[in-house]
């Protein structure tokens, strides 16, 4: 391989080298996660200049700081908003959201259902660690049943949201799901996402050895990839499984519901032509 095969191959271009290192532990899934959304972008031959990156708080939103493109690193929780702002100003951006599962799905959750319930063109690309990461440890909206955190020591009590199921139910029409262990797949559900005129909705399941793993006996990162791997089933597969294996810890992967209802952008473009028309 050529020394320019070899640069282009890393990707390099799309990282801001002056901000890296980044913080992430070592054996973080964050990583992956933001190199499968560049491998995503170029896939689909997205252009760095029109690509906007945003993303809320926590570990999983520095990535935007890491990415070379316009980027956005806002307030906890807000993330949806705030490239819904974006993509209202200037239509013909691609706007990529980057959360986690705090941020998405609790201080962020009435944004995260209302940007769905719009379908707002977005691509939001959950970093699903199951637990708040950069604050501690603490229990997230994400946590299986029984898993231990900072504030569940004897394990967590509360039941978990399935994203992908709250994002269809809310009116996303594009939802996906992968793992860090599923790399090339993953970056095709977020690929696929790209292609999608609406809220696109994809988690990436992605592991946390520090916050998570330690607490619940997975403390290598290998482990948790492994666990992945043994858990994660492709959807059409799963759902042939039987209940008693599907409870077993086993969760699907891939396409999981697209649909073709019309775009916040192509509603209210509708709508300024009427108040237009209205007014002569
Ligand atoms: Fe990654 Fe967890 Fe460390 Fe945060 S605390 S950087 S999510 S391993």
């Amino acid at each position: 391989m050529s020394a320019e095969q070899t640069a282009e191959r890393s990707f390099e271009r799309y990282f801001r080298a002056n901000r890296l290192p980044h913080l992430w532990c070592p054996g973080c899934g964050n990583g992956i996660a933001m190199k499968a959304i560049v491998q995503a972008i170029e896939k689909k031959g997205l252009s760095q200049d029109d690509t906007v990156i945003v993303s809320g708080i926590g570990c999983s939103s520095r990535a935007s700081g890491y990415m070379d493109f316009d980027t956005l690193h806002t307030a906890h929780g807000r993330a949806i908003p705030f490239a819904t702002g974006i993509k209202l100003a200037n239509p013909k951006l691609n706007v990529v959201v980057i959360t986690g599962d705090g941020d998405c799905t609790a201080i962020g959750g009435n944004h995260f259902i209302h940007g769905c319930r719009r379908n707002i063109d977005l691509t939001v690309v959950l970093f699903n660690n199951n637990i708040y990461g950069m604050t501690g440890g603490q229990a997230s909206p994400t946590t299986p049943l029984g898993a231990k955190a900072t504030t569940a020591p004897y394990g967590s009590v509360d039941r978990p949201f399935d994203a992908c199921r709250l994002a269809e139910a809310s009116g996303a029409t594009y939802v996906a799901r992968s793992t860090a262990f599923h790399v090339r797949h993953l970056s095709d559900m977020i690929a696929g996402g790209f292609d999608n005129k609406g809220f696109s909705f994809i988690e990436a399941m992605v592991q946390c050895p520090t916050a998570y793993g330690r607490k619940n006996k997975m403390a290598s990162p290998a482990a948790m990839m492994e666990w992945m791997r043994d858990h994660a089933v492709m959807k059409a597969a799963f759902d042939k499984l039987p209940d008693t294996e599907k409870s077993a810890g086993r969760f699907p992967i891939g396409l999981l519901y697209q649909s073709e209802d019309v775009d916040y952008d192509t509603a209210y473009e509708v709508v300024k032509e009427r108040a237009g028309g209205a007014g002569k």
